[in-house]
């Protein structure tokens, strides 16, 4: 600002953007950037993505597949979404109502809450919970409700789940695997979410981002289960399972009422998803089961080598039954408060991670923990684990 221009009466933020503070996630990638720490902090692999959905990529853009494609999906991606469904999941889609292309199951879910939440409704959400569900519901007016997965095993208790709901109650998220736990809800914990919606007349979103990485446990759809199909939206997308969560393709599965107001917000806010991005995503979800199989096995090698170090460096967690995150204590090795020791570590010792207190609306309940990611190449971990192996002599 010039010394001749007056200061604005007006505040800079608008009050809901100010209710609310910038990523942590994201920032940990420029702290590890800054630190030229390995980062296991933000979930994102650094190992290429299928050869034949790149090559898509680059015919769909030769072929001039350049402008918008149809707001709420190019026909070919929601066709090979909705025959993904029927497929694994035995479940029916129609894809020219019941399906939402989105800019990552990041908008789908922002656009999910705007469309059919209102202000002062309430939405259940277990916590520790992914930082964007808090800011989504500030978006969108709804106040939160926190059900607590509690550690060391993070398995959901029903009755402080059943307390949760009430009259107020509009929906609940339901992410299975589960970030930052890495817990796989059984049948049972689905079962009970499904007998309380019902009960209470509620909606639930899932967010079903790592349905194909998991270790231990089936993949519940709650969408399949008796009752829910109409008061379920199902969000899920590419980035993880096809490890481009720069092409930013998602998509939410909802019963037609639902899906018109999605479509609606989405289209206001983004238009539609990159149409040769979607182009290429169609083949991505027509591969067979192989890929899937070999993505999942080359996962629990990652995993595996993630838990050694951790073990090694004195780190307590519980083994992750699916995604790709470890939320592990670190009181044993540090007094640290959470953000302090995730700085600390990353300057240090060089290794980037996500503190806990990003996954909880109030900080103090992530005080000792941090997540580790470790959607990394086997030589990253590796690296990462010689690097953890030293953190106890610099304490
Ligand atoms: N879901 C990933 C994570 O939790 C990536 C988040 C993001 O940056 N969009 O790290």
């Amino acid at each position: 600002m010039t010394s001749t221009q007056k200061p604005s009466a007006r505040a800079a933020t608008a009050k809901r953007a100010g209710t609310f503070t910038e990523s942590v996630i994201r920032e940990m990638t420029r702290v590890s950037n800054q630190y030229g720490a390995i980062n296991l902090a933000q979930g994102f692999p650094d190992f290429p993505m299928p050869a034949p959905m790149k090559d898509a990529a680059c015919a769909a853009i030769h072929g001039d597949i350049n402008q918008y494609a149809i707001t709420w999906g190019s026909p070919a991606l929601r066709l090979a979404i909705a025959e993904k469904y029927r497929s694994w999941y035995g479940m029916t889609v129609d894809p020219e109502t019941e399906i939402t292309v989105c800019c990552g199951a990041t908008e789908a879910m922002a656009s999910v809450f705007l469309a059919l939440v209102d202000p002062g409704d309430e939405v259940i959400v277990f916590e520790p919970y992914y930082e964007n569900y808090g800011p989504d519901a500030i978006l969108a007016g709804a106040k939160p409700v926190f059900v607590p997965l509690e550690a060391p095993d993070w398995r959901m208790d029903p009755d402080k789940l059943r307390a949760a709901f009430s009259n107020k109650t509009r929906a609940i998220v339901v992410n299975t695997p589960h970030n930052p736990t890495g817990r796989v809800f059984t049948r049972e914990e689905i079962s009970l979410i499904a007998e309380l919606c019902q009960k209470w007349d509620v909606i639930a979103i899932t967010d079903e981002i790592y349905e194909h990485i998991r270790y231990a446990g089936s993949h519940h759809v709650l969408a399949t289960w008796p009752g829910m199909r109409e008061r379920t939206v199902t969000i899920s997308g590419l980035s993880k399972t096809f490890s481009c969560t720069g092409w930013r393709l998602g998509y939410a599965i909802a019963p037609a009422e639902f899906s018109s107001p999605i479509r609606k917000v989405h289209d206001f806010l983004t238009v539609g998803a990159p149409a040769p991005l979607q182009a290429a995503g169609a083949v991505g979800m027509a591969f067979d089961a192989d890929y899937y199989n070999h993505l999942a096995l080359e996962y629990r090698a990652r995993r595996d080598i993630m838990c050694s170090a951790l073990d090694e460096a004195g780190f307590k967690y519980a083994a992750p039954e699916g995604a790709y995150y470890i939320l592990a204590d670190f009181s044993e090795i540090s007094d640290l408060e959470s953000r302090e020791f995730a700085i600390w570590l990353a300057k240090e010792v060089g290794v980037a991670t996500v503190p806990g207190m990003s996954f909880y609306s109030r900080p103090e309940l992530g005080r000792s923990v941090t997540r580790f990611a470790f959607c990394k190449r086997v030589e990253t971990l590796e690296k990462a684990a010689e690097r953890l192996a030293r953190s106890q002599t610099l304490v």
